[in-house]
């Protein structure tokens, strides 16, 4: 019931005025609640959606994204009660298609949206003004004298005002000369911030010649950003078919409608930003503005600014350039589309693809998918005609696809302690003679996956982890991949306490360098994995050598799958093709086709037809024989239609729930009653709770769930229904992951 006001007598009150002049505003804070927070804000501080502020949250400041607000009498009422925000920043607001995609992503992955909005604004400093440096030029007006060296510095000040270290370094002066320059009032200090815009994309250079196929995606593609408004298509071409170049040209296309429009290009690795970068920067001039985990934060805070600002127009970067507050989105390309590392499985579980998708959608842009071994997803939505299929059929120039061979392990095994077969060690033995390159693909890091007590059977074994230690003989370490932990390997054995008595089972990419070593003696050797290059410089640094030729044989993990043009490489030998197909992952054949003809589509880029060699022991594998046949697209027909038969993705949807916690009773306990809570639907079939595969991490016990669901089914809110039933205790952490691509 309202409550009467009373009588208005055409005075208002010292108090009404001040109330009109209240504005509530929500606003959405990076904590895990579900909604946003109400504040009282002065109608002076002019507050609208998406504006960056700063408010209280107890007893702390905490930066937060206003999403909604009122003023006039019915805003006010109570306002009173509410803390008041402290400050407003000055940065460019998060827009409208950036506050939309927060809440789209937050429902759809089930998590609060202020955990995803702190992947949108990580960078508060980028939300005040720039700070500003000093930088030194001549002085007009003055007419002292100077000597040969205060010359030369005045020279370089008046190409580019600098600052004093930096003038005396590039005039090859001491800092002293500079200084004193300063005193004597021969240089003049300027102020510059120290986040200068990005240069601008130079649309009038040409790209390359495009072959007649070429020309044609392209045109596809150029219609489809034409056209505006969301549009999709997956460019789908052999390894070095152009994909690149293809998409450079919609890229073109893209920045030219206007003056701000901005492009995204995802890459899966920071490993291949460096090259794709220096053929954006071949093509526009300028290199474009780079985002990922090895961004300074200086560069970070002065990208984001540019980004929300739109002033920066290209970006590439990983996939979490995806949260970038673009002002205004006109393309985004997602290169080796089908790559795992899209999906985030860590803190918010994301697939960067499917979300790109969708903010493609929201914010009306085009999208373009691009790939050698499309994921079944992107093919079957291109099949089914909701998204085009723009097709290069064929290697550019002369090079051709490399014949590929199975190798049978069981009819020709490598002799005893030994990895590479006869066959193999002979290819590369004439590879080698003919001075070309070699590439033998070992997914494992390391040197050993399992170390073994002769003695007592102990197997080591991370701590508190269901997962075997990993030698690494070159660091004389035993490491947990999945944890991180490492360990100096024991000189006895940690259970007998026997010394030395550890044997080494299975190959890494060190046990095979140390076979080919011994092979293939003054041969130039090297291992190329996250280990041996840690960094993108040590990437760039390893890659370099490697085209220059100064690599005979290269051993490498899935580092090595993608984009990179070797011209000397001919061969490329798999160790150990079934690797990938064990386990109970969805996906096992279909990753263990794209990473293989991407590795073996590493031979031959150039003039020289190259060869695969694929060691196995299950040829009969669809995925063998199709890998040896090149018959990417029955392969996947085959594996389409096993899918769409149970109803597994993408013909069905799947959400994974992991519970775990330190007691064991507990996790047991927390499971069940999710079980018993799960809700009733039609079209939904809930499967667990199991013992998760790595059932024990990081001294975690965890239980397993997994949620089908027919298409039509929104299996977000079904999980999200699910969830509001049941209350945990704290100490019983819930992982939900929809559309998982790790089954552990
Ligand atoms: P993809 O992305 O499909 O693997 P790329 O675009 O990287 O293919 O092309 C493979 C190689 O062929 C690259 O070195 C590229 O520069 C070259 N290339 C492709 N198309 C052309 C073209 N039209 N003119 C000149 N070089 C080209």
């Amino acid at each position: 019931m309202r409550v009467a006001s009373a009588p208005d007598f055409g005075l208002f009150a010292p108090e009404d005025a001040a109330a009109r002049a209240i504005q509530r505003v929500r606003v959405l804070l990076p904590l895990p609640v579900p909604e946003p927070f109400d504040y009282r804000a002065p109608v002076s501080m002019g507050l609208s959606p998406g504006d960056h502020v700063i408010a209280p949250v107890g007893a702390r400041e905490v930066l937060g994204v206003v999403w909604s607000v009122e003023e006039g009498e019915d805003a006010a009422r109570g306002a009173d009660n509410l803390k008041p925000i402290i400050e407003r920043l000055p940065g460019p607001p998060l827009d409208e298609t950036a506050r939309r995609f927060i809440e789209w992503t937050a429902r759809y992955v089930i998590a609060p949206p202020g955990a995803i909005m702190r992947m949108v604004v990580r960078t508060p400093e980028a939300l005040r003004d720039p700070p500003t440096v000093h930088v030194y030029a001549p002085a007009p007006d003055f007419d002292g004298k100077l000597t040969e060296a205060r010359r030369r510095v005045c020279d370089v000040a008046a190409q580019a005002p600098l600052t004093p270290a930096e003038l005396a370094r590039r005039a090859g002066v001491s800092p002293g000369v500079v200084k004193a320059m300063i005193e004597q009032g021969a240089l003049i200090r300027l102020a510059r911030s120290e986040d200068p815009p990005f240069p601008e994309p130079d649309l009038s250079r040409a790209g390359q010649a495009l072959s007649p196929a070429q020309e044609s995606a392209a045109e596809a593609l150029k219609a489809l950003v034409r056209a505006g408004g969301f549009a999709a298509a997956l460019l789908d071409g052999v390894t070095g078919s152009g994909k690149t170049e293809v998409y450079l040209e919609a890229t073109a296309e893209a920045l030219g409608a206007d003056p701000s429009a901005q492009v995204l290009v995802l890459l899966p690795e920071i490993a291949l930003t460096q090259a794709v970068l220096a053929r954006f920067e071949a093509r526009f001039g300028v290199s474009p503005v780079e985002w990922h985990s090895a961004i300074k934060p200086a560069m970070r805070r002065r990208a984001w600014r540019e980004i929300a600002a739109g002033r920066a127009r290209l970006v590439v970067g990983a996939r979490s350039a995806l949260f970038l507050p673009f002002a205004n989105l006109r393309l985004i390309v997602i290169d080796e589309e089908h790559d795992p590392s899209y999906k985030q499985d860590e803190g918010v579980a994301y697939q960067a693809r499917d979300l790109a998708v969708a903010r493609a959608k929201l914010g009306g842009c085009a999208i373009v998918l691009a790939s050698a071994t499309p994921s079944l997803e992107t093919l079957v939505n291109a099949q089914s005609g909701r998204y085009a299929h723009v097709k290069l059929p064929a290697r550019h120039g002369a090079a051709v696809l490399p014949d590929v061979e199975l190798i049978d392990l069981r009819l020709d095994p490598p002799e005893k302690g030994k990895w590479l077969s006869p066959k193999l060690a002979e290819a590369a033995a004439e590879s080698l003679a003919r001075g070309e390159q070699t590439l033998l693909y070992m997914n494992r890091r390391g040197y050993a996956p399992l170390t073994l007590c002769r003695a007592c059977g102990h197997r080591m074994q991370s701590p508190e982890t269901e997962s075997w230690l990993v030698e690494h003989r070159y660091s004389g370490r035993l490491v947990c991949h999945l944890t991180g932990f490492s360990m100096p390997k024991p000189k006895a054995c940690p259970k007998c306490l026997t010394p030395d008595s550890f044997v080494s089972i299975g190959p890494g990419v060190e046990r095979i360098h140390e076979e080919v070593v011994e092979r293939f003696p003054g041969a130039r050797i090297e291992i190329f994995s996250s280990d041996t290059a840690p960094n993108g410089e040590a990437v760039r640094a390893l890659i370099d050598r490697m085209e220059k030729g100064e690599i005979d044989i290269l051993i490498g993990t899935q580092i090595v799958a993608k984009g990179h043009n070797f011209p000397m490489l001919t061969l490329v030998g798999v160790i150990d093709a079934d690797l990938g197909l064990k386990g109970g992952d969805l996906r096992a054949g279909e990753r263990t086709y794209q990473l293989l003809s991407q590795v073996a589509g590493r031979a031959g880029r150039a003039e020289r037809k190259g060869r695969a060699l694929i060691q196995t022991y299950a040829p009969d594998e669809a995925v063998m024989q199709a890998l040896a046949s090149m018959d990417r697209d029955g392969f996947l027909a085959a594996e389409a239609r096993a899918r769409e038969s149970v109803g597994l993705p993408p013909f069905g949807r799947l959400a994974a729930l992991i519970v775990a916690s330190p007691s064991e009773e507990q996790a047991n306990a927390a499971a069940h009653e999710l079980g018993g809570a799960a809700p009733n639907t039609d079209g939904v079939d809930v499967w667990g709770p199991a013992p998760a595969p790595l059932s024990i991490v990081r001294g975690r016990h965890r239980r397993r769930f997994l949620v089908r669901a027919d298409r039509g089914v929104d299996l977000s809110a079904y999980m999200a229904a699910w969830m509001s039933r049941v209350k945990l205790t704290s100490a019983v952490r819930v992982q939900i992951d929809i559309d998982p691509y790790s089954f552990l």
